[in-house]
């Protein structure tokens, strides 16, 4: 499929039947599989020949979708995981272990924020956060002898600071580390981080990629352009013995091209088995087909839904980066130039209670967690997720207390902007 463009993929990656096969992706619902001999079972063990025999580690329709997804990020190999949390925690912990150190990106997701600073750090890894506006020098400085990965997010979430994926590219490869980019909210669509230098890609499915809010999920790619070999001092899980694996050596068996996504499947998902469901891996190739349709409306939803906002006389500020005049917009031109995605962020003059009074006109936008979603939803961080923190607090996350996360679905604008409207006319 790889010289098919981009909505080719969306429909047909990952899959081609052969003659009398099942048209769509057949669901292989087992937990295992059978074997002639002990001897053929042993191949698969020692990784001495590919085949499937336990669902825990690998499952052909999830790898059916892994493709699919590999294909559309221009990749070599892809994973599925039950999360994008699991995702992100295999990306980084496959090249990073007790004693080593990663530079990320201020902005990311809280989830991977916590997991990050709080859970990876109880493992004995080290982050340094650096803002994703950061100069070339302040970049580079971040970076001490035992940094081991760089990451951010396209989009942040909730930020929607945009990455400038060739500044932290090119501070990732002068330091020999690859460059690991979460691509949840532009979805390869509106970017592909690997044709601007990334080396490793990283999703919550969750988002628009499954698009419907049916399954929870995640995905890992692999360029398999980083060189293990080149930096083998850093990398030794990578460049040296497994041996839980008879000293089978990754990088050197497996290639650049499969390195990575083995060890990641071999190790860590036979270890923490943040295994997806077949079932969820199905519905998520429903989802992928359509993501090439659904995203420009998005985009197109987002962009009408901010200008609308922008000029209206109770709001104090609009943040979308697709809107000209935000301060991620030349980025965001340069890295999407036909869409970022539909989320955007907004407050009001009249502070925290003209937000909550907001909130809770609005008909047609609901309130959920969730965001990247077919129907449009909706967030007031100060009273949902960040209702712990007081104003200092909040502030210091970025976050301000009349703050809306606003992630406009692909139905009529024009009745989303009714809704807003008629919520705003009760502030
Ligand atoms: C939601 C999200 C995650 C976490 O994904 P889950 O599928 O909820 O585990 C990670 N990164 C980004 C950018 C997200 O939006």
């Amino acid at each position: 499929m790889s010289d098919y463009k981009i909505n080719t993929k969306c429909v047909q990656g990952g899959y081609t039947p052969g003659n009398g096969e099942p048209r769509q992706i057949p669901i292989i619902q087992s937990t295992t599989f059978k074997y002639a001999t002990s001897e053929d079972m042993g191949k698969l063990f020692d990784l001495e020949a590919s085949g499937y025999f336990y669902t825990r580690l690998q499952n052909p329709t999830n790898d059916m979708v892994a493709a699919k997804i590999c294909d559309m990020e221009g990749g070599a190999a892809a994973m599925l995981t039950s999360s994008g949390q699991a995702a992100n925690f295999y990306a980084v912990f496959n090249i990073a272990n007790c004693g080593d150190h990663v530079v990320a990106s201020s902005t990311i997701y809280g989830g991977t924020y916590n997991l990050f600073h709080v859970t990876m750090r109880k493992m004995g890894i080290d982050f340094t956060f650096v803002s994703p506006d950061c100069t070339e020098e302040e970049l580079n400085a971040a970076f001490k002898p035992n940094t081991k990965a760089v990451f951010g997010e396209t989009i942040a979430n909730p930020a929607l600071t945009v990455l400038d994926i060739e500044k932290f590219a090119k501070a990732a490869h002068a330091h020999g580390v690859p460059l690991i980019v979460d691509n949840t909210f532009a979805t390869p669509v509106n970017c592909r981080p690997i044709e601007w230098g990334c080396d490793i890609v990283t999703h919550s499915t969750t988002k628009y990629m499954d698009g419907h809010g049916a399954g929870v999920g995640g995905c890992i790619v692999d360029s398999g352009k980083f060189d293990w070999l080149a930096h083998a001092d850093k990398f030794p899980g990578l460049t040296t013995p497994d041996d839980s694996y008879h000293g089978i050596t990754y990088a050197e068996k497996f290639g650049l091209a499969g390195a990575f996504i083995t060890k990641c499947t071999a190790q860590l998902m036979r270890d923490f088995g943040s295994i997806q469901s077949p079932q969820n891996a199905f519905l998520l190739n429903l989802g992928l087909e359509s993501l090439h349709v659904r995203m420009p409306r998005h985009c197109e939803n987002g962009l009408a839904v901010a200008k609308y906002l922008k000029s209206h006389p109770k709001i104090s500020f609009v943040t979308y980066p697709g809107l000209e005049g935000d301060r991620y917009y030349d980025l965001a031109q340069k890295y999407m130039p036909n869409g970022t995605c539909g989320v955007v962020s907004f407050g009001f003059k009249g502070g925290r209670s003209a937000a909550e009074t907001f909130m809770k006109h609005l008909k047609l936008a609901a309130i959920e967690t969730h965001v990247a979603d077919a129907r449009t939803c909706t967030l007031h961080p100060a009273s949902a997720t960040h209702r712990q923190m007081n104003d200092e607090e909040l502030a210091a996350a970025g976050i301000t207390p009349d703050l809306v996360r606003f992630s406009c679905g692909i139905e009529d604008v024009a009745d989303l902007i009714a809704d807003l409207e008629q919520a705003l006319a009760q502030v």
